[in-house]
């Protein structure tokens, strides 16, 4: 590549990325190999045994540097593997800030794993930066941010975490699943490590599970590095190769998801049978000043409540949905619709569950890049 930085737009498809060495393959080729031969011992072309490196998951590495504005890039297993890394950089009788609105599956693996190891998670509302500072100590090693918030899409000031994260000597983490590279970039606005579940956005085709970290920090990196190999939850090379072909389009799908997301808010907003709609797009939303300043758009992900639902009706709403498929998960090309009290938030106890505003009547949107009028007509005949 020349010398002046590529654009996003032209980071996705050719960010780390150079024509294979072999035959000069233009798409990095599936090197579904365990282990490189060697000329003498030690003596090799950089690559010795895939769990601690392979030339599929390099390019995807590099790629997912590139994107997120990091000089490193690691691929693992799933996104719970990858947050689990992170979690492995601290000691016993650590502390760990994190938003009080999780991802379930982050909730369970820092409760339910690493608080036997010791560490210490506190779940705080993070939507006013003002009142993370009282919650900082001694022992405070992590800020662990999502920002939208599943299912909330509660929006949290990256920049001015990450100014209390520097002043206290804390890193700050930031789960950029939601948003992708696209919408916001938290190294640029002061964070030390992006954690990505590209099972959604990045991959964007609902058919792999992988997770990536991206650092900027030489040493952070090292750490990283030595515990991806040390503890082996890394990324295949298959799946390497879907991730890498699904962020090639990541701008265009991103764009679409957008658009419909939007006309999809607007739409349920003004139906007569909505309580109410989570989208940070949507000006009444209590920080869409801060999602307009760090983000370049909104995204494809909504919540709503519709008036006077129950547990069961909110289930028979999403059973009715005939274009919107009733899954786990988000972010691919299909639009999904999920329960979170029953779903994907059911191992967080209720109690806590609607103390963040999870409430039974709840129905998460993923918003797909389908025609917006069979995704309006879908709503409308399942409302109505
Ligand atoms: C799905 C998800 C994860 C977990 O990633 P897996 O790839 O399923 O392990 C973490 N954070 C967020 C925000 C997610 O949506």
């Amino acid at each position: 590549m020349g010398k002046k930085p590529l654009k996003f737009n032209s980071k996705v498809i050719h960010g780390g990325q150079q024509p294979d060495c072999a035959y000069g393959a233009v798409m990095a080729p599936i090197y579904q190999t365990s282990t490189y031969a060697q000329s003498t011992p030690g003596n090799h072309k950089g690559y010795e045994y895939s769990r601690t490196a392979n030339p599929t998951r390099t390019a995807l590495e590099n790629a997912l540097a590139c994107i997120e504005n990091g000089n490193y890039g690691l691929a693992f297993a799933s996104g719970l593997a990858a947050i689990d890394a992170v979690i492995k950089l601290l000691q016993p009788g650590d502390e760990v800030l994190s938003t009080n609105d999780l991802y379930g599956g982050s909730y369970r693996l820092f409760k339910q794993i690493f608080e036997r190891y010791g560490i210490i998670f506190k779940f705080v509302g993070m939507q006013n930066a003002g009142n993370i500072a009282r919650h900082i100590n001694s022992k405070t090693k992590l800020i662990w941010v999502e920002t939208p918030t599943n299912p909330m899409m509660n929006i949290i000031d990256i920049m001015a975490i990450s100014k209390l994260a520097k002043q206290y000597n804390v890193l700050l983490a930031v789960d950029n699943t939601f948003a992708t590279p696209y919408l916001q970039t938290p190294l640029d606005l002061g964070a030390d490590i992006v954690m990505h579940s590209a099972t959604k956005y990045l991959g964007g085709h609902s058919d792999v599970v992988v997770g990536a970290l991206i650092v900027r920090n030489k040493e952070l990196a090292k750490r990283l590095y030595f515990i991806q190999n040390a503890s082996g939850a890394i990324c295949g090379p298959m799946d390497s190769f879907l991730v890498l072909r699904g962020i090639k389009t990541l701008h265009v799908r991103m764009q679409r998801h957008c658009e419909n997301g939007r006309a999809i808010a607007l739409f349920l907003v003004k139906h007569p049978k909505i309580e109410k709609v989570y989208y940070p797009g949507l000006e009444d939303h209590p920080n869409h000043d801060i999602a307009k300043s760090q983000m370049k758009d909104y995204g494809g992900m909504i919540s709503f409540v519709t008036k006077g639902s129950s547990y069961e009706d909110a289930i028979a709403l999403v059973e009715r949905l005939q274009v919107f498929t009733l899954a786990e998960s988000l972010g691919g090309v299909e639009s999904l619709a999920g329960h979170p009290a029953s779903m994907t938030h059911a191992s967080i106890p209720k109690e806590e569950r609607e103390k963040s505003g999870v409430v039974d009547a709840m129905v998460r949107l993923s918003v797909g890049i389908e025609d917006i009028d069979d995704l309006i007509a879908d709503l409308e005949q399942a409302l109505g």
